[in-house]
């Protein structure tokens, strides 16, 4: 494993806290971290570790504690920690595939990293070997997100393992919206397969977007690396107070409603005039083919309905991202798109 670490972060002398150091009990004055005294509410460090909150993931995942990194800028910093951890500037690169996420790109130029992006298969099907074609000996991370964003299909797991079992370098799937997969997860596979990363994160299913908060969850080897290379105190008390609140509460049964809503919109676009292809979705959206992608985009907007044009992405071209909304959101979406001419 460590092998795939870079030299300077193996060597990295992580800050630590008097807090950290001081294992024992019994204190009650808090004279250690230069804090104010005074109690409103957020006047105290928040705990590092999220031990409250890794206990609680635990809970509800089946995974132990010292395999789970909590981000504080959502999944989108473990995305960037693991470049910091595993590429060195100027000299490694990553496999991204296209068309996905945009952020593994821009986190790794801003890290100075080569990303050697291999197009999906015309169906969106991984490509495998094409895949590992394109790796060499500064290959350092595989980028898969699934279901992928924006073409929302989930990759089989088969695949993915027979890309890690093959790879020498780390894996990451990005699993930021299986919650609404009927296709399952790798997180059950964290423990055998030692070169996978598995990313979630609060922002989908949970619905807590605004709070910024994303998981990673990989060998207790690896997540060491992630608790060392992130700020201290990458995430508040408060968000950290709110997500064990939130997780008592659960999901609800929003998750539920957008499937059934997803199925419910999918097959009403597919009715309309204006409408190519709704692909098959595992996520929260849907990814339309439409005549003119341009025009049915500016005549949602004049609406009143904003949803995402990725017709400038790789094998995407006249296609809208449109998220699943409430009921009542998605009938005014599809009475629009039914009326476009
Ligand atoms: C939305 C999304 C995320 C979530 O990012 P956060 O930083 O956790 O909000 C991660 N990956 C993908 C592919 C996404 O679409």
């Amino acid at each position: 494993m460590r092998k795939y670490i870079r030299k300077n972060i193996l060597e990295l002398e992580p800050y630590s806290t008097a807090r950290d150091e001081f294992q024992g009990t019994g204190i009650s004055v808090w004279l250690d971290a230069n804090e104010s005294p005074y109690n409103n509410g957020a006047n105290r460090y928040p705990d590092p570790h999220q031990k409250e909150l890794k206990k609680r993931v635990a809970r509800m995942t089946g995974i132990s504690s010292d395999c789970i990194f909590i981000g504080g800028a959502g999944s989108d910093e473990a995305i960037d920690v693991a470049f910091r951890i595993f590429c060195e500037p100027g000299k490694d690169n990553v496999i991204a595939i296209a068309p996905s996420y945009g952020v593994y790109k821009v986190a790794a130029t801003i890290n100075n990293v080569e990303v050697r992006e291999v197009l999906l298969n015309e169906d969106f099907s991984l490509p495998a070997d094409r895949i590992l074609d394109a790796t060499d000996s500064n290959s350092k991370i595989i980028w898969i997100c699934s279901p992928n964003n924006p073409t929302g299909n989930a990759f089989p797991k088969e695949e993915i393992l027979e890309i890690a079992h093959r790879f020498k370098g780390i894996v990451i799937v990005d699993e930021a919206y299986a919650d609404f997969s009927d296709k399952g997860s790798m997180l059950d596979k964290i423990n055998s397969v030692e070169n996978l990363i598995v990313l979630r994160t609060f922002s989908k299913a949970w619905g807590l977007a605004g709070l910024r908060a994303g998981m990673a969850f990989a060998s207790a080897e690896i997540i060491g690396f992630f608790d060392r290379v992130k700020y201290p105190y990458n995430m508040s008390s408060l968000v950290q107070e709110e997500l064990l609140h939130r997780m008592e509460q659960g999901t609800g049964n929003h998750i539920t409603e957008i499937k059934s809503e997803r199925h419910r919109m999918a097959k009403a676009l597919e009715e309309a005039p204006c409408v190519l292809k709704v692909y098959p979705s595992d996520a929260n959206f849907l990814l339309v083919k439409v005549k003119d992608a341009d025009h049915l985009y500016n005549y949602l907007a004049e609406n009143g309905v904003l949803v995402r044009d990725r017709s400038r992405m790789p094998l995407c071209d006249n296609s809208l991202r449109i998220t699943i909304g409430t009921p009542e959101e998605n009938a005014a979406t599809i009475s629009l798109i039914q009326q476009f001419k």
